[in-house]
């Protein structure tokens, strides 16, 4: 067949997908513990959305954008990040109103990129965003939660770096030290960075380019430039996270490819994800309401990677759960048991059990073959002998034990065996 998933794209097969239950059920675990509540907004929005509040020469703007026309000449765009569609619904909705608003969501999110280890044309966030407060004790609560996130799901020992990115009153003079500093060194920056230089020099001290990395070590930092406020902000944040001994570094060439970003910026990484190391991004974005035409609202949030959080498990070897294997696997001799096993099958699962039976008209072996091969923990077998004496015979498919039971008591027992108990 010529017709394939999307280059960049992929598809979540079911031996995979008890990994993606076992993320997103610890990502809503920690939403809850730490009261935020979910919302789901659209998979595309407005274009103008995007361009305003991440930044019109942001590359994710500038050339990762799944741009459309609706058929009423709209422009409309897939989604490529969260928190400017949640900070839209919230302007849209009214909910943050006067107190903290605490979001989570988790979906797909879309970018042109250049696919790689990593890097998809598709990926999953889980991000938490919270609205309403410029304390920088919320950006430690944002941290704290994101790194709980991760302890859940097995991972330790991941580095947790932040930075300040000052604010609209100190970043300017800081913008301009660089552009002054990175000039002088124009022939030896990569080609985009030359272009950033005039649209966003900031983003040259993330760079991947080596020579880049080498040159932006050097580069003047923003502690230079932060104004009171800003710097105020930041060492508070450092007391908060000191104070529950959460272990960070200060990494000044964290700048994050998103303009929305002021004060507080921070990654969580790991050495063993090669190139693509950062698990999540965030950061606080006091102006991003107003960018996209709303009333100010302070606030911070974060957004991690799930297929780089599923990667770095499999890394470490960290056994992920699988779904529950099956309870009961049902086995049929014959039109009239099969009728039998029908029915108990309707009150097993009634009962809350997990619960298969044979629909291709199958032999006893070949059913007996399957009961192993589901890993069910019971089979219940309904032949002539049993649909006789309106029984059902139970076989413990570890120990191969088996005992006839009449079909009335079938449940009761079966719920005595899982438990376990024994027959009788
Ligand atoms: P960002 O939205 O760019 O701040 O990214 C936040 C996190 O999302 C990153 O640290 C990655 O873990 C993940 N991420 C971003 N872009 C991609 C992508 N193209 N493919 C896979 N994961 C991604």
């Amino acid at each position: 067949m010529d017709i394939k998933a999307p280059r960049g794209t992929y598809d979540i097969l079911p031996d995979q997908a008890h990994k993606w239950h076992y993320v997103e059920k610890c990502a809503h675990k920690t939403a809850a513990l730490y009261g935020y509540r979910e919302i789901r907004t659209p998979v595309f929005e407005q274009t103008e959305l995007f361009v305003r509040g991440i930044g019109e020469y942001t590359d994710i703007v500038k050339k990762e954008m799944y741009v459309f026309k609706d058929k009423k000449g709209r422009s409309m765009t897939l989604r490529p990040e969260g928190t400017a569609t949640v900070v839209r619904a919230c302007l849209e909705h009214n909910l943050a109103q006067s107190s903290l608003t605490k979001l989570y969501y988790i979906g797909p999110f879309m970018r042109y990129e250049r696919p790689q280890a990593g890097r998809y044309r598709q990926f999953h966030q889980f991000g938490f965003e919270a609205l309403g407060s410029r304390l920088p004790s919320l950006d430690a609560e944002i941290i704290q939660a994101t790194f709980d996130f991760f302890i859940s799901l097995g991972l330790k020992d991941l580095q947790v770096e932040i930075n300040s990115l000052g604010c609209r009153e100190c970043r300017p003079a800081y913008k301009e030290a660089l552009v002054t500093f990175f000039n002088g060194k124009a022939e030896e920056l990569c080609s985009e960075c030359n272009n950033r230089l005039t649209q966003n020099p900031l983003r040259i001290l993330d760079c991947k380019s080596k020579n880049c990395r080498e040159i932006s070590h050097v580069a003047p930092s923003i502690f230079g430039y932060l104004c009171g406020e800003c710097k105020s902000h930041f060492t508070k944040l450092q007391e908060y996270l000191e104070s529950v001994k959460l272990p960070f570094s200060i990494n000044p060439l964290i700048v994050r490819g998103l303009d929305y970003y002021t004060k507080t910026v921070f990654e969580i990484i790991s050495n063993e994800l090669g190139s693509q190391d950062a698990l999540c991004g965030g950061g606080r974005y006091d102006q991003l309401a107003e960018e996209i035409g709303g009333k100010s609202i302070p606030a911070v949030g974060v957004a991690i990677g799930l297929e780089r959080s599923i990667s770095i498990l499999e890394k470490r070897g960290i056994v992920i759960p699988t779904d529950a294997d099956l309870d009961v696997y049902l086995v049929a001799l014959g039109d009239e048991s099969d009728l039998v096993v029908h029915s108990l099958q309707k009150d097993l699962r009634d009962s809350g059990f997990r619960v298969e039976r044979d629909y291709i008209g199958k032999g006893l072996k070949n059913q007996m073959k399957d009961a192993h091969r589901s890993n069910a923990k019971l089979a219940a077998i309904v032949g002539a002998d049993e649909l006789k004496s309106k029984s059902v015979t139970l076989k413990d498919m570890k120990t191969g034990e088996q005992k006839m039971h009449p079909v009335k008591s079938v449940i009761e027992i079966v719920k005595k065996r899982l438990e376990g108990g024994s027959w009788s």
